[in-house]
């Protein structure tokens, strides 16, 4: 037989990660923490590495019981996934693989439109409205599954509790998913997160140890979720996906509550001035609850490469579905001044 990739992958539109930055400091692209590995999770995964002759914990217990008191629910309710990426394609496989449908915000979370075209599915794309979630319209619409990503990536908006408990109600959509990768950084993230909603049966929700915790490049993250939910994806999932060194570093990250007060601390402290140095610029921003800065331009590829050439990788809003934009991750307090230096170097006037 010849080999034929399947069709409906012709419309993928391939990742497009961020650009390297020369430095640690000027790394400004992909939304990772402001800190390296605690010397505490350092640790933890030396001493996991002795064990790297055995296989993993298949579902991570030990974290699993952290998580499920840290968010009072039953361990049952807790999926540990390689990274929340892999949770989000085993949600694909279980709900959408076979003509389903999935709404998005238009831009989506590029994972979540990813996974659903790899499973012959469908988008149905709603446009945010004034750069946020546009619930009403995503309530009218039926699927399979409504992602909801809040914060919002790229653009650093929410929703609160409120409305997206309006939303559970109204939406006919089986399943709501709603991604909390950055809901740390957010003013108030106990009032904010959906988690109570998961009691409801029809909510799921994302977290990662990506970002405020700081563990990208070990890849863990986990789904709340009804146990009929966990139960399925258990059943379609690979065994030993996360590794005994990512096990062994996010039950560390975890009950390091002083680490991720620090992160949260300097990561809003750091947005608030990236925004200001925007503004001052002539900038306009989007008001943003992640760690990351949405920035407003007419001329994106000009001024990705001005901040390229003072040694900073920022991610052009058109690889993101937002043209006439720039991502910039809040950065160090080294990333700051490469920032100030070339914001303060004279931009030429069509940037503004
Ligand atoms: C960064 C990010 C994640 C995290 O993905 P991992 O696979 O856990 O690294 C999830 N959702 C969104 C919207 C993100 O931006």
């Amino acid at each position: 037989m010849r080999l034929q990739a399947r069709t409906w992958l012709d419309q993928i539109r391939p990742y497009q990660p961020g650009r390297r930055a020369p430095s640690d400091a000027g790394s400004m692209a992909a939304n990772e923490s402001v800190l390296q590995a605690s010397d505490g999770v350092v640790a933890a995964v030396a001493a996991a590495a002795r064990w790297s002759h055995r296989y993993p914990d298949p579902l991570a217990d030990d974290l699993r019981r952290e998580l499920a008191a840290l968010h009072g629910v039953g361990a049952e309710k807790i999926l540990v996934g390689n990274g929340s990426d892999e949770l989000i394609f085993l949600l694909a496989g279980a709900y959408l693989a076979g003509n389903g449908v999935a709404i998005c915000a238009d831009p989506p979370y590029r994972v979540d439109e990813i996974s659903t075209y790899v499973v012959g599915a469908r988008v149905s794309a709603v446009p945010l409205v004034d750069f946020a979630h546009d619930l009403d319209a995503m309530a009218r619409l039926d699927a399979d599954i409504a992602y909801l990503v809040n914060p919002h990536n790229p653009t650093g908006t929410t929703r609160s509790r409120a409305d997206i408990a309006t939303f559970v109600a109204t939406s006919p959509a089986g399943l709501i998913v709603v991604d909390e990768a950055y809901i740390d950084f957010a003013d108030d993230p106990a009032a904010m997160t959906a988690i109570p909603l998961v009691a409801s049966g029809r909510v799921a929700v994302l977290r990662t140890f990506s970002k405020a915790y700081g563990l990208a490049g070990l890849r863990v993250g986990y789904l709340v979720a009804d146990e009929t939910v966990i139960a399925t994806l258990r059943k379609i999932r690979a065994p030993f996906s996360v590794g005994v060194l990512a096990q062994a570093a996010a039950l560390a990250a975890l009950v390091d509550g002083p680490r991720l007060h620090q992160v949260r601390a300097l990561t809003t402290a750091h947005r608030r001035l990236v925004q200001d140095l925007f503004c001052q610029a002539g900038y306009q921003v989007v008001p943003s609850q992640a760690n990351f800065v949405l920035v407003l331009t007419d001329d994106e590829t000009s001024l990705v490469d001005h901040l390229a050439d003072h040694g900073i990788a920022v991610r052009p809003g058109s690889s993101l579905g937002t043209p006439g934009a720039v991502r910039v991750t809040v950065p160090t307090a080294d990333g700051l001044e490469l920032l100030r230096l070339a914001l303060v170097a004279p931009v030429p006037l069509i940037l503004r």
